[in-house]
């Protein structure tokens, strides 16, 4: 068996064990490559795992025609948790569209009312949920663990690709077929809002895209924990 073949082995193996030990269960999709293995390996063996994604209202139009083709091959409708509007409208008052390249508290604040609101509200009531995070992704990554205690949240969090690599990723997707984010053949590996990511140059870190203007320690939206610790605490984090 190869390389490849054990990690998808181990990782559907994951899988069928948070549908059967911790249901209810969430996957907390950004729809890009990594959650595009999971989500493919979910649908085909019909997990009773749901699937959300955060519609920020920043989202890139090619982010977004992701939800379509999921309809497409799978007929699975991802839930959208979306920001309260009362908030983000305050906050636009408040500030203007696009404060958060003025301060990293800017930043923050509208990560807090466009993703970590809506993030809470989806796992709201269920045992575990699930990333498509890997450890090779970034400096704030590199502790990854597939099955981690969520203090914040009060549930259990698996991020079940933390070992694979971004070879891997890509070789599942196109032997498998599954759709993936245009957004990524036009130098995005990484793809958050998109006012707050750019393309990148060979060789870059694949999340230097994603906040650019900021440190790299700084790059988590408050969305994850590490070492105990939502990341966003360490010094000011991103998805
Ligand atoms: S990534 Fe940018 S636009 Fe999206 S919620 Fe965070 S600061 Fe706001």
């Amino acid at each position: 068996m190869s390389q490849l073949d054990q990690r998808i082995a181990d990782t559907r193996a994951t899988l069928e064990r948070i549908a059967r030990d911790f249901s209810p269960a969430v996957f907390a999709s950004s729809l890009a490559a990594e959650d595009m293995v999971l989500a493919d390996l979910i649908l085909r063996a019909r997990l009773p795992i749901r699937i959300f994604t955060l519609e920020t209202g920043r989202l890139h139009k090619e982010t977004l025609g992701m939800v379509d083709r999921i309809r497409e091959k799978y007929g699975y409708d991802v839930e959208l948790y979306k920001p309260d509007a009362a908030a983000v409208e305050g906050y636009v008052k408040a500030n203007g569209l696009n404060a958060f390249y003025d301060s990293v508290d800017m930043r923050k604040e509208c990560c807090r009312i466009r993703k970590v609101e809506p993030l809470n509200r989806a796992l709201a009531g269920n045992k575990a949920w699930i990333t498509g995070q890997r450890r090779a992704q970034s400096t704030t990554r590199s502790g990854l663990e597939v099955q981690e205690n969520d203090e914040a949240h009060g549930m259990t969090k698996f991020n079940p690709l933390a070992d694979w690599s971004e070879q891997d990723v890509w070789d599942y997707l196109r032997a498998n077929e599954v759709p993936y984010n245009p957004l990524h053949d036009k130098g995005y590996p990484s793809i958050g809002c998109e006012p707050c990511t750019r393309a990148i140059q060979p060789g870059e870190d694949v999340r230097a895209g994603r906040w650019w203007w900021e440190n790299p320690e700084t790059k988590e939206c408050g969305l994850h924990v590490v070492d105990g610790k939502l990341v966003r605490i360490k010094a000011v984090p991103a998805n």
